[in-house]
């Protein structure tokens, strides 16, 4: 028997399979989609088995054992690695692996152990009265007669001496148990039915079930969508079939993680919080069956159920969906290909749905379902936009007088507030007054942000940090802060609002384990009255007593160089204003900006996500962008400035030659032209089919694939630049 083995080595080879011979004693184990350990060289290395065949062959090396006893790749993920390694140009290996917790990667050295626990129970072939016992014994003994197996633990905090005793006579017995770490218990049960409009649009999904239909559903901020989920996915249990709810980032919203487990018992969860023995435990709960939905971020799509009933994607025009390293693979993408499988319905689901997405929906490649009011008819809240040109000067800050006072009417009241900044750190630029010297980062093209509890400048791109100094370095001046970060913003706040009690939560403040859930808790029991943060509080959250949001500056978004700013302003603000009003009192949003015309901004203060669509499209239809053209963006990285140059100016005359009815634009600096010590020059190619240019993209791939001195990055449909 013959197994070709694709080995772990990614960076060599490019989707070379290399075959073994099965020794015997493997012959009836063995299986497709399984890690096993062979010889490669000098190395022993891991790799999946892709396929077995009976004939022998001469001179190949043994198999040298099995890593596990069942497949990790079962034949829909194994199909599932090529779809991604041809959607992204990776290599199958990155594509598998990608799929898998790194307890299953093949990774030579990677061992995730799995957690045990003792327990003891009475030694049934023994008569307790034989023995003389004491009175701690007796109690021992007295709590095992009632419960048969007890944690070693909780009796070795009785008395481990006893146990030890007990043990060495035999009178007890332990036994060691699998056990999974992560055991989300939740004592509340979710007892709901669905409103009027609630109910339609749950039946025209469930007349889906067992077709592959995708589904957009545009339900204004909080219009019920879980609960509509909820329901949707507790029929698919009831069919015996399974479901995979995806979020952006869960690590933000536990609290659909509780509503989920106070409504179905048999929840696995994936985020980025969890440790790695904890995502082998889900995963191993899935495999062994005991759970039925999975709730998860993007990687949770390569859940490896069988028999998928639905699929659905909450916040669809999430950015997070896409991976940013290699593969670049789009979880919707993957859904889509899941659902086909499948034979089941796709939801895609948003207050503000990508461009893309609506755009399909309305030329039904999507059925497109709309929920425009909220749930139980309360009203969106009031949004307002505050004119900074007129209301900074007098500020003193940055925040208006006009929201200032909002804020204290508010917490008069008893209620709380969100105020929403997409910057974290202190200040955005610190500069001399005299020279004008500003720090920038070493390794990037990029300026420094002040953090003031640690008196640190930082990178946000590679993490670089310096002390600061007292008196510009260059003149000995003094320096002055310039623009507002969350730290900042904070510090405003507690000096300006008397009552303030407040909460920060951005990436500083989140490091630690379970540090979102303490922050969401907190606020929710009111121990705060203002939650700042930056765009981890824009989604998803639900605070019953939040009746006032701010926006501080809306517009940080609106000046990133991407075709897509206006819409991530857009969605941005329409999600963060979602916050404000959705309990019983009546929500505001006010929104600062020095653009209080723009349309990204404009079409907030009625909610119209539609208007802006059309507004938005009619651009994108004139300047050539997405949803009009796919994009391909191609990345020339070196550590050498003539090497990147030079390469992509070959690229891109070698693409201009071929491609004929496309278009390809550059080369030209990328955004953040040096970053990491690297430059980083782009070309884009604009085009209306894949088919068109893929061959020749991919021979570029590959053809720069072993290079050392220079490489490309390829992305199809990027999500940011
Ligand atoms: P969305 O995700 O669409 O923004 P949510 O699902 O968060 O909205 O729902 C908004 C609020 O309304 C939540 O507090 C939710 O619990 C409540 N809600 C929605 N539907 C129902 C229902 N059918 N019965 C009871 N409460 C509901
Ligand atoms: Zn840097």
């Amino acid at each position: 028997m013959v197994a070709s083995v694709l080995v772990e080595l990614s960076h060599v080879f490019i989707d070379k399979t290399f075959s073994y011979n099965v020794p015997d004693l493997l012959k009836d184990n063995i299986k497709i989609g399984m890690r096993v350990t062979v010889p490669f060289g000098s190395q022993t290395l891991e790799g999946f088995v892709l396929s077995l065949k009976k004939e022998k062959e001469d001179n190949l090396k043994d198999i040298i054992s099995l890593v596990d006893s069942y497949p990790v790749l079962n034949k829909e993920l194994l199909s599932l690695g090529r779809y991604i390694k041809d959607e992204t140009l990776c290599t199958l290996i990155q594509a598998y692996q990608v799929m898998l917790p790194k307890a299953l990667k093949a990774k030579k050295k990677t061992v995730v152990p799995l957690k045990y626990e003792k327990y003891i129970y009475l030694n049934k072939d023994i008569n307790i009265n034989d023995y003389k016992l004491n009175n701690t014994q007796t109690d021992i003994i007295n709590i095992l007669l009632k419960e048969e197996k007890v944690l070693k633990s909780k009796l070795t905090s009785i008395s481990s001496s006893s146990v030890k005793t007990l043990l060495n006579k035999n009178i007890i017995l332990e036994e060691e148990k699998e056990v999974y770490r992560l055991n989300i218990k939740n004592d509340k049960t979710l007892n709901f039915s669905l409103s009027l409009k609630q109910d339609e649009i749950y039946k025209e999904i469930k007349k889906g079930f067992n077709t592959n239909t995708t589904y957009l559903l545009h339900g204004i901020t909080g219009s019920g969508k879980t609960n509509i989920y909820i329901k949707l996915i507790e029929d698919v249990i009831k069919q015996g079939k399974t479901a995979i709810f995806l979020v952006p980032e869960i690590s933000l919203t536990p609290q659909i993680i509780d509503k989920f487990t106070s409504f179905f018992d048999d929840v696995a969860v994936f985020h980025s919080g969890l440790s790695d023995g904890e995502k082998y435990d889900e995963y191993r709960k899935i495999r062994e069956g005991k759970v039925n939905i999975v709730v998860g971020a993007r990687s949770a799509i390569f859940t490896p159920f069988e028999n998928i009933g639905i699929i659905i994607i909450d916040e669809e025009h999430s950015s997070t969906y896409k991976q940013e390293n290699t593969p670049r693979y789009n979880a919707i993408s993957v859904a889509k290909e899941r659902a086909k499988y499948h034979n089941c319905p796709l939801v895609l689901g948003s207050a503000t749905p990508s461009l893309e997405s609506y755009a399909r929906a309305e030329k039904g490649v999507y059925k497109l379902l709309t929920l425009s009011e909220r749930y139980n008819k309360m009203n969106p809240p009031k949004v307002e936009i505050i004119d900074m040109n007129k209301e900074f000067k007098s500020s003193n800050g940055y925040i208006s007088n006009t929201l200032l006072k909002e804020i204290e009417k508010v917490l008069e009241s008893n209620n709380q507030v969100i105020l929403f900044l997409n910057k974290r750190g202190y200040s955005s630029l610190v500069s001399c007054i005299s020279c004008g010297f500003t720090y920038k980062c070493p390794n990037c093209d990029i300026t420094l942000t002040y953090h003031k509890s640690s008196n640190m400048l930082r990178c946000h791109y590679c993490g670089y940090a310096t002390k600061k100094d007292n008196t510009c370095p260059s003149c000995h001046e003094e320096f002055k802060e310039y623009g507002m970060g969350t730290e900042k913003l904070e510090e405003e706040i507690k000096e300006k609002v008397k009552n303030a009690k407040v909460l920060r939560m951005d990436i500083d403040t989140t490091t630690r384990k379970n540090a979102h859930d303490k922050i969401i808790k907190s606020f929710m029991n009111k121990e705060y009255n203002i939650l700042l943060g930056t765009q981890m509080i824009a989604k998803g959250l639900d605070f019953p007593s939040v009746t006032l949001v701010g926006v501080i500056n809306a517009d940080i978004s609106l000046n990133f160089p991407d075709y897509r700013s206006s819409e991530n302003t857009f969605d941005l603000l329409n999600q963060v204003s979602g916050r404000s009003g959705r309990g019983t009192d009546p929500g505001k949003v006010l929104i600062q900006t020095f653009n209080k015309d723009h349309y990204a901004i404009k079409y907030n203060i009625n909610n119209d996500y539609v208007g802006f669509y059309k507004e938005e499209m009619g651009i994108r239809r004139k300047l050539g962008y997405p949803p009009y053209y796919y994009i391909c963006l191609i990345k020339v990285i070196s550590k050498d400035y003539e090497k990147a140059s030079d390469t992509s100016i070959n690229i891109s005359k070698y693409l201009r030659e071929n491609i004929k009815n496309d278009i390809v634009l550059g080369p030209s600096c990328a955004n953040i032209f040096k970053m990491n010590n690297e430059y980083r020059f782009q070309i884009i190619i604009k085009y209306k089919n894949i088919d068109n240019i893929r061959k020749y993209v991919s021979f570029l791939n590959e053809h720069y694939f072993n290079n050392k001195k220079v490489r490309l990055e390829i992305d199809f449909n990027p999500i940011k630049f």
